[in-house]
Formats: structure tokens, sequence, C-alpha cells
């Protein structure tokens, strides 16, 4: 059974099309990566199903349940149910408020009185001792402070975390270990994932499937392993070409796929596939007509680009840039 699933969800905010048409499904107990740049509307899409947003079009379900346009008093009975983790731990987490107040916020919401216990064993359970709770925020570090997050998302045991680039705002030094933390606690509490990311590195140690986001649409999406090892659409070879990777001759070999001009607006996107102003292989066609999502491998594995064919085979950009490209690779 899948713990979430979106269907055409669209999230307009007047002119700006953040989001146009994502439809999305994860199954219990596991993690779905969901990549591409800043500004590709991936966060509005997290911020659509924990229902921070109220989606202009589509449907979101969690569990069984339609949550798409639920007001504040019928949500509470699934504010339990999904959670989320935000970026910047310093701006989510209200200074006024003890780091026991912050954490207990979700039990209270849901008129829980006796919230002690529960926030002792949540704090142990993020690897910070329970006298952390009368303390201050501030009083923490910023990895301390993430804990202090995910410590306050896990509280309720919910089916479902939305984590926002939960490390993106961390020192480098501390951002293995809150990533280390989070593949532990799901592995253990077994709630299924959305993991929100532009870093592809940590996409392959944490994810089973990666859904690949441009302009405000799915272009590729796919179990991890084929995703990284048999990319298919010119959009996610580029940015697999520009992820670091651990062994130092092969990342020394790596030619990055340049794209060119930044990402354009959302406001006016292109006509035909949106990718078409950067795509190093576009055909005229791709101009004018808006290529269909369709299924080219196994696990669901699947694709919105006119040049790949059925079986997955098409264009390699990263090869195409390596021969004819390579001194403005440089
Ligand atoms: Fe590039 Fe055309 Fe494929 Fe879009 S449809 S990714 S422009 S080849």
């Amino acid at each position: 059974m899948n713990a979430l699933e979106i269907e055409d969800l669209v999230m307009h905010f007047g002119p700006v099309r953040a989001v146009d048409g994502v439809s999305l499904q994860i199954r219990k107990g596991t993690v779905v990566a969901l990549v591409g740049e800043s500004g590709s509307g991936k966060s509005t899409v997290g911020r659509c199903i924990v229902r921070l947003l109220e989606p202009t079009g589509g449907t979101v379900r969690l569990a069984d349940a339609d949550i798409t346009h639920l007001n504040r008093r019928q949500l509470r009975k699934h504010r339990r149910d999904v959670s989320i983790v935000f970026q910047d731990p310093a701006g989510s987490l209200d200074p006024r408020l003890s780091v026991g107040d912050i954490v207990s916020e979700p039990l209270r919401l849901m008129r829980q009185r006796d919230t002690a216990g529960p926030v002792a064993d949540s704090l142990r359970r993020v690897g910070l001792r329970p006298e952390v709770a009368h303390r201050s925020p501030h009083e923490l570090s910023g990895g301390q402070r993430q804990r202090v997050s995910i410590a306050r998302a896990l509280i309720s045991k919910p089916s479902l975390l939305v984590a926002d680039e939960p490390t993106s705002a961390l020192d480098v030094s501390v951002q293995a270990s809150v990533l280390n933390l989070l593949a532990d606690l799901q592995r253990d509490l077994g709630f299924a994932c959305l993991f929100i990311t532009h870093d592809l590195s940590a996409v392959e140690y944490l994810a089973d499937e990666v859904a690949v986001m441009y302009l405000g649409q799915l272009v590729e999406q796919g179990p991890r392993e084929r995703i990284f090892g048999v990319p298919a659409h010119p959009y996610t070879q580029a940015l697999l070409s520009a992820a670091p990777v651990p062994d130092p001759t092969t990342q020394r070999a790596r030619v990055p796929v340049l794209l060119g001009d930044d990402l354009p607006s959302p406001i006016d996107p292109p006509d035909g596939c949106r990718f078409h102003t950067r795509c190093p292989v576009a055909v005229d066609r791709c101009r004018t007509v808006v290529p269909e999502s369709r299924v080219i491998g196994e696990g669901g594995h699947r694709v919105a680009c006119h040049l790949v064919n059925d079986d997955g085979t098409g264009p390699d950009v990263r090869r195409t840039q390596d021969t004819t490209d390579t001194g403005a690779a440089r």
C-alpha cells in the first residue's frame, strides 16, 4: 500500500506556475528523493503534501485519505500521519520556546496531556540528552537544532516524513551525521520519506527511488539503481555529470555537462518540452510538442523525452559533450 499518492498536482501562485501536473507515489516504508535545481518547485510539492499550502489542482492522498482540500480542523486528524523537517533549523524553531515545548508541540496539538515521557524518548532517539528539553534552541549548535527538528517531526510517529533539504543549511562537518541519523531512524521506525534535495550523493545513499523535477514538472522517475545506472533524460544525465563521486580517479575524469542558460521563469515556461532552451540535443519537435511521460524500464522507470526509445535507449548528453564540447566544459 502507498503511504502517499499525489495525482496531477498543480500549485500556482498567481502567474507563477511553481508545480504543474506532478504525479508521484511513495510506498510504505520507502524513501523517494525529489531532486532538481533550486526553483524547480520541489519544496512547493513538499509543502502541498503536508498541507502548509492548499494545492490549486490535483489530489494528495495520505494512506487512503484525500487531504487535498481539508480545512484546518479536518486536517488535525491527519497531522499525526505526516511531518516535515525544514532546511533551516534556526528559522523553523521558535526561539521563545524551550526545546521541550517545541518537541511536544505536535502532541499538544492532538490534545495529548502527558508529553514529558515521549519528549525524552524522542530526544534520546535523535542522540540528544533528555535534559536538553529545558534549554532554548539558541543555546544549541546547528546540528543539535536540526536534531531537535527531527525529534519534533517524529514524536507523533508519522507514517510519512517530508525532509526538505534537511542538511543543506548545516556545516559540512555535521551534514553526514544528520544524514546517517535520518537513515537509521527511517530503517528503525519504518516511516516513508520524501527526501527533497539537490545533493545527489546523499540520494544515492538514502533513497529507494528518485524523481527528477524540472521547472514544475517531473521529467524522470524510477528505482535509484536505474536513475544512477541508466539515466535516460538529458537533464538527469546533466545533473549526474555535475555531482561529485567518492572515487578521485573517476571524479578527475568527469566532464560536467554545461546547461548554459539559467532556469527559465516559471511565469512563462518554454513551450513544448520545458527543457528545450537548455537541452544539448533538442530537435525542432521539442520546441512545440510536450513530451509525454512513458514507462521505459523495470520498476516503473518513466521519462518524458521525445528522443528516448521505449526500451530506454537514446541520447547521452554526457558522451555528446565529451566528444564535441570538451573545450567549453573545461
Ligand atoms: Fe531535450 Fe527534446 Fe528530450 Fe526535451 S524532449 S529533453 S528538449 S531531447
